[in-house]
């Protein structure tokens, strides 16, 4: 039985980049991986994928017929996806690889609100075992305010897909060690986290209660990668074998 890997994250966080490396990762340990390109907006890809949405849907033509702008087109492409979704689970299930990764779009609202993300999701994946990785933009999240709304980004679309998931924090390389150390720290220890914060007089939890909050959040796995130098993607891999090879009730 194949095991499918989802990468989700918000744009330019690294899925597109992340899904190449990690199936070059893959290969390497002698594991076959397929890649399915499931966002249609996208122009190019490091990586030759194995099944493209592209070929389903193209949400050039969607924005230019509809008149939509970039991130409706993309909205309505994934509805219009989701009408096909037979004809894209059938192409999947032709491929008989040990892992399916899955890259996604960076439109967040398709997983985190609307009903699309989840039901193509779940229909290509059926029964498998599945993990979704949540990437984290390093460069943004050394603000612990950032860290904050990505920790809580991640949690919303846990709530809706429901998969065991691990939280991937991105572009370790182009962050200076002081930095790192911090994001460290801050994963390690939650309170340092709710001490760093910005005016936390000004958010609606207590600091007891982002303390809390925090200690809720940071239950996810975390893995700190960078997908130039490759640093990390053992401690991925690591991280993936538990979830997938581990029990039901991982969370
Ligand atoms: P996506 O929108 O989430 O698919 O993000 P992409 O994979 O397209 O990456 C966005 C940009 O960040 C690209 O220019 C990538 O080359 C760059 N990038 C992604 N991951 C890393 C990383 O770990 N390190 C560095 N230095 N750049 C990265
Ligand atoms: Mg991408």
């Amino acid at each position: 039985m194949p095991y499918y890997i989802v990468v989700l994250g918000t744009a330019g966080s690294g899925k597109t980049t992340l899904s190449g490396s990690l199936r070059e990762y893959l290969e390497d340990h002698s594991l076959d991986a397929a890649i399915v390109n499931l966002d249609p907006a996208v122009e190019k890809l490091p990586y030759d994928p194995d099944v493209d949405v592209r070929d389903y849907v193209d949400a050039r033509e969607v924005m230019e017929k509809y008149g939509l702008g970039p991130n409706g087109a993309l909205i309505a492409s994934m509805d219009m996806l989701a009408l096909k979704i037979n004809d894209l689970r059938e192409e999947i299930e032709g491929l008989r690889p040990n892992y399916f990764i899955i890259d996604t779009p960076g439109q967040m609202e398709v997983f985190a609100f609307r009903e699309t993300g989840p039901i193509i999701l779940n229909s290509i994946i059926g029964e498998n075992r599945r993990a979704s990785l949540f990437l984290i933009d390093g460069l943004q999240v050394v603000n612990p305010n950032n860290l904050l709304s990505s920790l809580l980004l991640s949690a919303s679309v846990h709530a809706r897909l429901a998969y065991p998931q691990i939280n991937v924090v991105t572009k370790t390389d182009l962050i200076p060690g002081d930095e790192l150390g911090k994001i460290d720290e801050y994963f390690e220890d939650p309170y340092s986290l709710a001490e760093a914060l910005n005016s936390p007089g000004y958010l609606i939890w207590s600091k007891d209660e982002i303390e809390l909050l925090l200690e809720k959040l940071m239950l996810f796995d975390v893995v700190k990668v960078s997908n130039v130098s490759g640093e990390g993607l053992d401690e991925l891999y690591a991280a993936l074998q538990r979830v997938l090879a581990g029990g039901e009730d991982y969370y």
